[in-house]
């Protein structure tokens, strides 16, 4: 009976260890499997990628799109802007400017961007406004009221 019994555990622990690689074998091979389907899936990913920056280009372009295509489009644009406009805020307090060509950033008195080439036209800043006075007579006004200000405030005290 002992015989039996010891034959019939070994048989049993056998089994299971059968089973067991079977199990992990399935596991790995599924494994193994799901690697292979996320890679065919990125692979389908680059290329609807590629798909739509040639579309978006077309878009630029001014090629009529397809009017729900066209509002993807749009969107990307606006995003892009917003993009432009951060790296912009972003250069200016570096004191540096952005390409208007290829974005790349460089110091605000170059005159050509340093990567592309691209030469960078001067941007009018705030000061487009012209100032009515000659600017020979803007120290002393700038003085007078100042002056007349203390003069004011000791009269006072
Ligand atoms: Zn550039």
């Amino acid at each position: 009976m002992t015989d039996d019994f010891f034959a019939d555990f070994g048989e049993t622990l056998h089994q299971a260890a059968k089973e067991f690689t079977a199990k992990t074998d399935t596991f790995f091979e599924s494994q193994k499997m799901r690697n292979k389907i996320s890679g065919e899936q990125r692979k389908i990913d680059t290329f609807l990628k590629d798909i739509g920056n040639i579309v978006y280009q077309r878009f630029v372009d001014g090629e009529p799109q397809h009017e729900d295509i066209a509002v993807l489009c749009e969107k990307i644009t606006e995003h892009k802007v917003a993009i432009a406009k951060m790296r912009e805020s972003m250069a200016k307090k570096k004191g540096e400017k952005i390409c208007a060509a290829c974005g790349a950033s460089m110091p605000k008195e170059a005159k050509f961007c340093m990567k592309c080439g691209e030469e960078c036209k001067e941007e009018p800043e705030e000061e487009v406004v012209e100032d009515p006075k000659p600017a020979s007579e803007e120290p002393e006004t700038e003085e007078t009221p100042a002056d007349v200000e203390e003069k004011t405030s000791e009269s006072v005290e």
